[in-house]
């Protein structure tokens, strides 16, 4: 079988106070002894990641974290790493030992609460105690899903797999469209494609193909030209076009080409909608106009080496944010799955259209953003927004929004 990219999997973490059996506890669920399982309090001294295909939730990552209680210097570290890990996590499994909730767990539950992060909580070796009905009444009243399981008689562990896939994340379990949901059959959708130096050679990009398909998908008619042939394109056709989706490289021009009454978005939005979360990256692209002198941007790329987004992220976007705002701003830029560790520090993260990864990391990585405070938006609603067209290529998505 294929090995899903790293991304693609779903993340769950196991945290809970030392020894209440989260090895035994991933070692039950995956069957086979792959974390170190001790009876000795906090064997496990770092968050450790294995990847397994758990049915019926399909390829996972498991982290086996470090107690989240530890004490001292070293303890401390620990929690640190585990609170990383927590960020980037779809589900979080709390264990709880046959002693029940305690006010340490409480505090471990409350802090997760804050996180937002799908939570299950387990009351682990079930063998030597029954599940106390304070407890279960305290998560039923929190909202917070539970399972009683004993990893020394394996029992509850089919149910706990079953609650896991009720809790992954909609974009695990559901299928999405690009523009499919804006075009109506006898629709006629133009496609504005510059194809400049950076355009792949002999080919459309995905985005593109994707929506040509959905087009034929819903009886439409497609129609995709470059934006020196828009007038042309009008020209040609009997009637203005229900929809016009643009690279959003050109968006300044297309907007004026294009009569104000056709409705109007960019490839780089339906991409934000379909991978992302269009309201929390919208949010994001707000906070352009809060920016002060000084403020950290941080621009964020999923991979290295490509040109066209060099240029876009690191020169061009830049430029047009220091012309818009007025302000003196520091840019870095980030590259790969995992963000600066002092992301805190940073006033905005600028994402790029994350062409390479799929929606599942996607999504996680805007969480993980909307946990650590900092806002989140792409170079998409960025440039529309800079260019003064947000209002315009949002609508579409039935966001009615002012420009500044
Ligand atoms: S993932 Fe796509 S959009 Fe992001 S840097 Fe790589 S090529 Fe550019």
């Amino acid at each position: 079988m294929a090995k899903a990219p790293r991304g693609e999997r779903l993340i769950i973490s196991i945290v809970g106070r030392r020894n209440t059996g989260k090895s035994s506890l991933i070692n039950a669920l995956v069957g086979q002894a792959i974390a170190i399982v001790s009876e000795e309090a906090g064997t496990t001294t770092d968050a450790v990641a294995k990847s397994y295909e758990l049915l019926p939730l399909g390829p996972v990552t498991l982290y086996d974290t470090a107690g989240i209680d530890d004490r001292g210097e070293l303890g401390d570290k620990r929690v640190k790493a585990t609170e990383r890990v927590l960020f980037r996590s779809d589900i979080v499994v709390m264990v709880i030992d046959e002693t029940g909730i305690t006010p340490k767990d409480q505090e471990i539950l409350e802090l997760l609460e804050t996180l937002k992060i799908p939570l299950l909580v387990v009351f682990n070796k079930s063998d030597l105690a029954e599940v106390k009905p304070k407890d279960i009444k305290y998560c039923v009243d929190q909202g917070w899903p539970w399972q009683n399981v004993s990893t020394a008689k394996s029992s509850g562990i089919k149910e706990l797999k079953d609650k896991l896939a009720h809790l992954a994340p909609l974009e695990y379990r559901q299928d999405r469209v690009l523009a499919g949901d804006l075009i109506k059959a006898g629709d006629v959708v133009l496609l504005i494609a510059p194809i400049d130096s950076a355009a792949p050679k002999g080919r459309l990009i995905l985005p593109q193909v994707q929506i040509l398909r959905e087009i034929l998908d819903n009886d439409a008619v497609g129609m995709i030209v470059k934006e020196r042939e828009i007038e042309a394109a009008l020209a040609g056709l009997a009637k203005l076009p229900d929809l016009v989706i643009t690279d959003s490289q050109v968006v300044l021009k297309v907007d004026g080409d294009i009569p104000a009454e056709v409705p109007m978005t960019t490839f780089s939005i339906l991409f934000a909608r379909y991978k992302g979360d269009l309201d929390v990256l919208l949010d994001g692209v707000k906070k352009i106009d809060e920016l002060a002198d000084g403020d950290k941007i941080l621009i964020a790329e999923n991979c290295s080496h490509n040109v066209q987004c060099d240029d876009i992220g690191r020169v061009k976007i830049p430029r047009w944010l220091l012309q818009y705002t007025g302000r003196k701003l520091d840019f870095e830029v980030s590259t790969g799955h995992d963000f600066p560790e002092d992301l805190e520090n940073y006033a905005l993260i600028l994402h790029c259209g994350g062409c390479m990864i799929g929606q599942t990391e996607m999504q996680r990585r805007i969480r993980e953003a909307e946990r650590r405070g900092v806002p989140i938006t792409n170079y998409g609603l960025t440039i529309s927004k800079l260019q003064g067209v947000l209002a315009r290529t949002v609508k579409p998505l039935g966001y009615e929004i002012s420009e500044r």
